[in-house]
């Protein structure tokens, strides 16, 4: 069973209301069993709502949890963190054990996350869904990589 992020599937779920459709998803899922989600609705944010950034890119082996503010400044670390619970519960109970997530994205980013400053800069981090299903065993892969 594989994990997608929504808005690869055209889903509007996008911070902006727009999707981040991507036919490579849909072909390789084809003939496969999946569930599609997006951690942020999940974790109960509207669509659309203000883009938002990891302050505190998690570290391996941090048990400090990261904060994520919105561009207007207001901490949404909580519905973050809701979304990516919300999110292993769905592949734990569904027997997941691929997710294919949106890379950048500070809930489904799997290799490169923006950098907190809001100015489009990426660095090397996960988003907070996919660090959450990785320590749980759960096979990552983005967009790109499929
Ligand atoms: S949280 Fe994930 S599924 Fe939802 S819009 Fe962002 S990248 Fe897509």
């Amino acid at each position: 069973m594989i994990l997608v992020s929504a808005c690869l599937l055209g889903e509007k779920c996008k911070y902006s209301g727009g999707d981040n459709f991507s036919p490579a998803v849909v072909d390789y899922l084809q003939d496969k069993a999946y569930i599609a989600c997006c951690p942020e609705e999940l974790g109960g944010l509207p669509t659309p709502r203000p883009p938002a950034e990891i302050q505190a890119p998690e570290k391996e082996g941090s048990t400090e949890a990261p904060k994520v503010l919105n561009k207007e400044g207001q901490d949404v670390s909580a519905a973050f963190h809701r979304g990516a619970e919300a999110a292993l519960e769905l592949c734990l109970k569904n027997g997941v054990d691929l997710a294919i997530l949106k890379e950048g994205s500070p809930s489904c980013g799997v290799k490169r996350i923006y950098d907190g400053s809001f100015s489009g800069k990426k660095i090397s981090g996960s988003g907070l869904t996919a660090a959450l299903l990785r320590q749980h065993g759960i096979r990552l892969c983005s967009e790109e990589e499929l």
